[in-house]
């Protein structure tokens, strides 16, 4: 057992889903060329005057009211001074001493974490980096940012795994941003410390960046708080700086050490007043704030008779989650919906690349597949094809079914036949079952299903070459 307990902070930044940035009216797009979505202004050109995108504000507001931070009444920005290739001004357009939001929490199901402080500020572009030479694109210049920077009071790699899920979710649920990792409309770095035991004092920090992904913050926690276990063994101190997680090599290294905030020379923006935010963006904005995931889950959990696993994959996605309510609304039956939502429609979103916005099926006839497969109407197999042809287009399901032929075969005058034929035809696997062997009597009701083009009841099948073959 090691004798130091590691104290994690987490600092998210987050891309505020609006069309324009935050100090001009260049789009945020990341669709195009290289640098084209440009303008005097988010290229720092001498006299040029930002005007602050009041949409940044309502999104910042909400994020503010959803992690219940304290919203403070005079906002202001300033410039943190740099050297940045990507940001011409060579000044980010951040907020310093006076953060938009305070003081608030994000709830776990074990624990609550504390917000820090949440800001607005300006992304800085992209280099590229060549073998000789590097490029830059100013598209991304100018994105609005809001960063949401915990307390350090997460105690493990898995607690910070979950926290940044937690924070993603509600982030999408109340629709500020689309959480794109890979477009980097998310982005997190960590500060990681360790300390004896006992000790109230917090140890050195070491802040990581470079985690591209949840699973890679975790792996780099991982491995961080091993290496600093060494370091403190060997009875050597640590050193403060920013190191770089490298996900090939799966370690960490030293990439500089850390600026104090005093290097980055703040004062406030001459160029943009001071507002305050009124009570009625406030109000607006609160009555953005639906049901936030962990809500939601406790609601699942004691009206749903489903399993806990179940909530979780439908609380994940707030598109499953209201679609599932919406389906139970016309079928209330918890388990057989949750089934088909989990089996045949996600394996139907997965063939359409796993993205949401195609599917047109209304939960009216969702319902209605899954009621016509429970009363027996329909096969799984046909039910699973009516779902097919329906997802996307939204087709009437009794039309479908009309045209396909698909209503089940569950007349056993009309099985009968069948069943003789396949029974005369297959001797070998009736004597295998017979002789015991259960898989030989699925050969036999697979073989009628072919026969009826997958419309037998496999059900009255079985029960029926049972009977027929114990004669
Ligand atoms: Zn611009």
């Amino acid at each position: 057992m090691s004798d130091f307990e590691t104290v994690i902070g987490l600092e998210v930044h987050t891309q505020l889903n609006t069309k324009s940035k935050i100090f001009c009216s260049c789009s945020t797009s990341f669709e195009n060329r290289p640098n084209v979505n440009i303008c005097p202004v988010c290229c720092g050109y001498p006299g040029t005057l930002p005007v602050f995108n009041k949409k940044v504000l309502d999104l910042a507001v909400r994020v503010c009211l959803a992690l219940s931070c304290k919203i403070n009444k005079t906002i202001y920005f300033e410039r943190k001074n740099y050297f940045y290739p990507d940001l011409p001004k060579n000044y980010q357009i951040s907020q310093y001493k006076m953060p938009l939001g305070e003081g608030g929490f994000l709830e776990l199901s074990s624990k609550k974490i504390r917000i820090n402080r949440i800001h607005m500020e300006e992304d800085a572009g992209k280099l590229v980096h060549k073998d000789d030479y590097s490029l830059v694109d100013f598209n991304r210049t100018g994105t609005p940012l809001l960063e949401i920077v915990s307390e350090p009071e997460i105690n493990s790699p898995q607690e910070a795994f979950d926290y940044l899920n937690a924070l993603k979710l509600i982030l999408q649920y109340i629709n500020v941003s689309d959480c794109d990792m890979e477009k980097g409309s998310l982005r997190c770095d960590a500060n990681i410390s360790l300390r004896k035991k006992g000790n109230t004092q917090l140890g050195t920090k070491v802040e990581l960046k470079n985690m591209n992904t949840f699973k890679g913050a975790r792996t780099a926690l991982e491995f961080e708080i091993k290496r600093q276990t060494n370091v403190l063994n060997r009875g050597e101190r640590i050193i403060q700086e920013t190191r770089l997680w490298d996900t090939d090599k799966a370690k960490t290294t030293a990439m500089r050490t850390k600026e104090q905030a005093q290097d980055y020379r703040y004062f406030p923006e001459p160029d943009l007043l001071d507002f305050s935010v009124t009570k009625e963006v406030i109000e607006k904005e609160k009555n953005f704030i639906g049901e936030l995931p962990l809500e939601k889950k406790k609601r699942f959990l004691k009206i749903y008779k489903i399993s806990i696993k179940e909530v979780d994959i439908f609380i994940n996605s707030p598109f499953l989650a209201d679609f599932f309510e919406e389906v139970l609304k016309h079928y209330p039956k918890d388990q057989e919906v949750s089934n088909w939502f989990l089996g045949p429609f996600l394996e139907q979103v997965n063939t359409l690349g796993g993205k949401f916005d195609q599917i047109k099926i209304s939960a009216h006839n969702f319902a209605k597949i899954i009621k016509y497969f429970c009363e027996g109407k329909i096969n799984n197999l046909a039910a699973k094809k009516i779902l097919s042809l329906s997802i996307t287009t939204d087709d009437d399901i009794d039309a479908i079914i009309e045209k396909e032929k698909l209503i089940q075969i569950s007349d056993r005058g009309e099985l009968e036949a069948f069943i003789e034929e396949v029974v005369g035809l297959n001797p070998k696997p009736v004597q295998e079952y017979l002789e015991g062997k259960d898989k030989a009597i699925m050969f036999l009701v697979g073989q009628v299903m072919k026969k009826t083009k997958g419309k037998a009841n496999p059900k009255i099948t079985r029960e029926m070459i049972e009977r027929r073959v114990k004669k």
